[in-house]
């Protein structure tokens, strides 16, 4: 097989459909074959379609026939031959082959590879090469493709800068342990678990900026919406608080949605999912506990149990929820509080009124509620090196091993906002999928390593 030339002359399916030339080449895997009588069908697939070839006996060469007959599923064919329109044919039009060649014999499938595979997901993921050739699960990473895509442009269209960061890190940049120890030559260092320090690091010389990152997390529970490998679509402003950032949220998931819709219609009418661009809301974490309180749900004194979540999609569909407010207990240490720098001089707390009390107990944190999941933290970060070091010493973190941290706000840092989407989470929540583990190329979790 020349492959120059069938780079320069071939026809992708979806094409075919709507090409006027009659005689055309294509390349793809075997869907299927069916045989009747004197006819053999072959349904040819590639990544835009799939077309049927359809072969005469007597009417085509017997050896093409022959090959036909013989061909196995997912083997990968080139043909050559004839479009006509065709009432049966799926799509209205058909190949008659003038040729027809095996370019790769396909041995006997492991896995099952129709549409509505049999096989369960773990065995699925074992064989997440021949998994991939399901139309169905291509679909899922063509949405996602999407979604990266559309989230990256918005952002660079406004001007925001596209950044890449370290993966390698010295110490934790949350003070959390859920870390991943790397062997570095004779030191012992992490696999970062969030940009956060570069990003803040970033927005405070070069103001907007954008990335889509992978942060580890060595959490050993083993739920249908957590990874150890993820990737992070974030953003951080200069010059920006909470509801800025929210806005900025708002836009690009609404745009984000709006590309689905728009570019991947033929995914989603498979997949069976119908979308919608989503309305927002905005409310105070007082006033989710309050009502989820009136509905009997569950819910934490810092953070929102699953079951509040799913209840807040429960009363608002099609909704993304911003939570607001949160407290700070329920936040990392860098989130500014509610009360800014004037929390640096509150901290005897006489005199204070009781709404003061409360406010100083909140925070300029967020998180982001769709389709029943979180898809996203966030907030105004502390760019006042005081600050930082009592909030540190507040979360029982000691201010000395977050030098290199709290210095680099010494040299004029302006105030600064961000957040982080997770890929895989946003896509599992906009899709409905029932594992994050369908929504991810190649899982990483406590079990799998591999592929
Ligand atoms: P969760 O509460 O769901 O465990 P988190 O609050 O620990 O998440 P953040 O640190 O806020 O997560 O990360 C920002 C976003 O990254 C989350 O909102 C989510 O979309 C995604 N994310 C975080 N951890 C994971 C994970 N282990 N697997 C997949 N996505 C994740
Ligand atoms: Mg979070």
């Amino acid at each position: 097989m020349n492959l120059k030339k069938l780079n320069e002359k071939r026809v992708l399916v979806k094409d075919v459909f709507n090409l006027k030339s009659k005689r055309v080449e294509v390349a793809g895997w075997v869907h299927n074959t069916r045989g009747l009588g004197k006819i053999r069908f072959l349904l040819l697939r590639d990544v835009s379609g799939i077309i049927q070839i359809t072969a005469v006996k007597g009417k085509v060469d017997d050896k093409i026939f022959k090959s036909m007959d013989n061909v196995s599923r997912e083997s990968v064919v080139y043909v050559k031959g004839f479009v006509k329109d065709s009432k049966q044919a799926p799509g209205g039009r058909e190949i008659v082959p003038e040729e027809f060649e095996v370019l790769s014999f396909a041995e006997e499938l492991v896995i099952d590879v129709s549409e509505h595979s049999k096989t369960e997901l773990p065995k699925r993921l074992d064989w997440r090469c021949l998994d991939l050739h399901r139309t169905r699960t291509q679909a899922i990473f063509k949405i996602q493709s999407t979604i990266g895509s559309a989230f990256k442009n918005y952002f660079v269209d406004k001007g925001f800068i596209d950044v890449q960061l370290p993966s390698l890190i010295s110490a934790s940049s949350e003070g959390g342990t859920e870390l991943f120890e790397v062997k570095y030559f004779e030191k012992k260092i992490y696999l970062a678990q969030s940009p956060q320090l570069y990003k803040q690091m970033l927005a405070c010389a070069m103001e907007n900026i954008v990335t889509i990152t992978p942060v580890w997390r060595a959490e050993k529970h083993n739920t249908v919406r957590h990874l150890n490998e993820c990737r992070q679509m974030d953003i951080e402003m200069a010059f920006a608080d909470a509801k800025i950032v929210l806005k900025e949220m708002e836009g690009v998931v609404k745009y984000i949605v709006g590309e689905v819709i728009k570019k991947n219609k033929a995914e989603l009418d498979l997949l069976g999912v119908k979308l919608k661009v989503p309305k927002t809301k905005y409310m105070t974490f007082k006033e989710v506990a309050e009502l989820m309180k009136k509905h009997k749900v569950k819910i934490g004194d810092d953070d929102l149990t699953g079951e509040a979540e799913r209840k807040l999609d429960e009363l608002f569909s099609d909704t993304l929820v911003f939570v607001y407010d949160w407290p700070m207990k329920g936040k990392p240490f860098y989130i500014m509080p509610k009360q800014g720098q004037e929390s640096l001089r509150t901290s005897s707390k006489r005199g204070q009124s009781k709404a003061e009390k409360a406010d100083a107990e909140l925070s300029e944190g967020f998180d982001a509620i769709y389709k029943g999941m979180e898809i996203s933290s966030g907030g105004q970060r502390i760019h006042i090196p005081e600050l930082l070091e009592k909030r540190l010493k507040a979360n029982g973190l000691n201010p000395k091993d977050f030098k290199n941290y709290i210095d680099s706000f010494k040299f004029g840092a302006p105030p600064h906002a961000g957040w982080s989407i997770g890929i895989e989470r946003f896509t599992q929540a906009l899709l409905g999928l029932p594992n994050i583990r369908e929504a991810v190329l190649f899982p990483r979790d406590k079990d799998r390593l591999t592929p």
